[in-house]
């Protein structure tokens, strides 16, 4: 049986993962990723976790696949740019790995990968097609149509966090205004409870004041699904795809805001494409990822450059 290893690389945690062919994880391992340090000392650390992680299998294993937070060229295997990692510019991950593992590599947004995961082995087997949010600090996004994840003409679509829904709203990191994720994401949920007087609570904090019955942490998760839903009715009107899936952290908070996110939804859909949409939350949590770009990594046999 053939053996691939996953990576997720996340602003605060390193994962990597042996997976078999058929998808099951047989070894895991994670590192913090001290993302403050070079592009070349998290290279170094990505080197390290695979060679660990290589040791732990006695199968050669046939590809290696990196899921990465942020603008990638799949095409010359470079990191772009990266919301956590600040100082990469241009970085040919997908080359110096090759180079020193002398394994093909398969390189691709994090968002992506974890789509990846869902799709073979999580949430949404039965569908060929679907959109999928992380909702975390930020918003990632995937959408894939016909079983591929669709990277757009410059290799980068998806970026579904930057959907503007204000068009004159806050300010974001893209450069634009009104971001889907300066309003749906767990810092939208922080920003909003300081606004409401309610001081600095983490948005896990601010789902066990709802869960307790705290009307004002309720209405959060209320502001929350409004632009979410407004966001997810955009996505479904404009790609014809009706499945839609929610990971990352707040999606565990589902409880507190999927019924008005599903009314929202529906409110803005056309009725025959708002009875066709399903809104699922996302299985594999957070292995979705080392899963994912394990699977990148047996569709995307890659033979290394000499
Ligand atoms: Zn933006």
């Amino acid at each position: 049986m053939k053996h691939y290893i996953g990576i997720d690389l996340g602003g605060t945690v390193l994962k990597g993962a042996v997976v078999s062919e058929d998808g099951e994880i047989l070894q895991k391992a994670e590192v913090p990723s001290q993302a403050y340090r070079s592009a070349d000392a998290i290279r170094a650390e990505i080197q390290t976790l695979i060679e660990n992680l290589k040791k732990t299998t006695a199968e050669p294993v046939a590809a290696i696949g990196c899921g990465i937070p942020g603008i990638i060229d799949r095409r010359l295997g470079l990191v772009r740019r990266s919301p956590h990692f600040p100082e990469w510019n241009d970085v040919p991950l997908k080359d110096a790995l090759e180079r020193r593992l002398k394994a093909p590599i398969f390189l691709d947004n994090d968002a992506n990968c974890a789509a990846l995961g869902e799709a073979w082995k999580g949430t949404v087997r039965a569908s060929a097609s679907f959109v999928m949010l992380t909702l975390g600090t930020g918003i990632g996004g995937a959408i894939m149509i016909n079983r591929e994840i669709w990277h757009g003409d410059l290799g980068f679509a998806g970026e579904l966090g930057h959907l503007v829904i204000e068009a004159d709203g806050l300010p974001c990191a893209c450069g634009g205004r009104g971001c889907l994720e300066l309003y749906a994401s767990a810092s939208a949920l922080k920003r909003m409870a300081e606004q409401q007087g309610m001081g600095a609570l983490t948005a896990l904090k601010i789902a066990e004041q709802a869960r307790s019955g705290n009307q004002q942490a309720q209405s959060l998760f209320d502001h929350f699904a409004y632009y979410l839903g407004a966001g997810i009715g955009s996505l479904v009107s404009c790609l014809g795809i009706h499945t839609v899936v929610l990971g990352g952290a707040v999606s565990h908070s589902a409880d507190l805001f999927m019924s008005k996110l599903e009314e929202e939804v529906s409110r803005r859909l056309y009725p025959p494409s708002s009875a066709a949409t399903q809104i699922l939350i996302a299985k594999l949590g957070n292995d979705a990822g080392v899963i994912g770009a394990a699977y990148g990594a047996s569709l995307n046999p890659v033979s290394r450059k000499a």
